[in-house]
């Protein structure tokens, strides 16, 4: 099987954006994100895909939390920014919610507590454990799909 042609395939499922947050001794960092879903609702579960090399797990690793912002679909070029896709530094004023950094005007806010881990292949599996959420009525989402943005019309 092809590993372009797997992805392309897998390309084909739309999802949502987020971007995965966490803060480390004060300081924020944010990383995009479409492997998201919802897990369970006694307890309230989610569950983060996040790939070998990202930094993002050695972040969650030390902070032990994180959160998940919903882009809307205005806020295609924060997705850019934190999938690494913008070269210049830009300044970021994360809001804070739960003493964690999440993205201002996003559809939904989480928090989470890491409730379990599962390394799986050349990804690890964060499941976290709602601690609080917000979400923000009348936004339209930022919709990925075949490796590119969308909008829903
Ligand atoms: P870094 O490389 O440290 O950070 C990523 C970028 O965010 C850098 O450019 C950094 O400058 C910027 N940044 C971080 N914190 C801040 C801050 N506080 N202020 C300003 N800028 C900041 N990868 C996965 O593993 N799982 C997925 O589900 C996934 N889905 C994706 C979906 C889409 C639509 C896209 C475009 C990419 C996706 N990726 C996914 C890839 C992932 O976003 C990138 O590999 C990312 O660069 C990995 O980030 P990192 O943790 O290594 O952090």
């Amino acid at each position: 099987m092809d590993d372009r042609l797997f992805r392309n395939t897998m390309g084909k499922f739309a999802t949502g954006v987020t971007v995965i947050t966490t803060a480390v001794e004060g300081v924020p960092y944010g990383m995009t994100a479409n492997a998201f879903m919802s897990v369970s609702l006694t307890p309230k579960l989610v569950v983060v895909s996040i790939g070998e090399n990202a930094h993002m797990n050695s972040r969650i690793s030390k902070a032990g939390e994180f959160g998940v912002s919903f882009l809307a679909e205005d806020q295609k070029d924060l997705s850019m920014l934190f999938a690494g896709q913008v070269k210049e530094n830009q300044k970021v004023e994360f809001k804070w919610l739960n003493n964690l950094p999440v993205i201002e005007n996003a559809i939904a806010n989480l928090t989470c507590k890491v409730y379990n881990t599962h390394v799986e292949g050349d990804h690890t599996l964060y499941i976290g454990e709602v601690t609080d959420f917000e979400v923000v009525e009348g936004n339209n989402p930022l919709v990925f799909y075949e490796g590119k943005y969308q909008e829903i019309h």
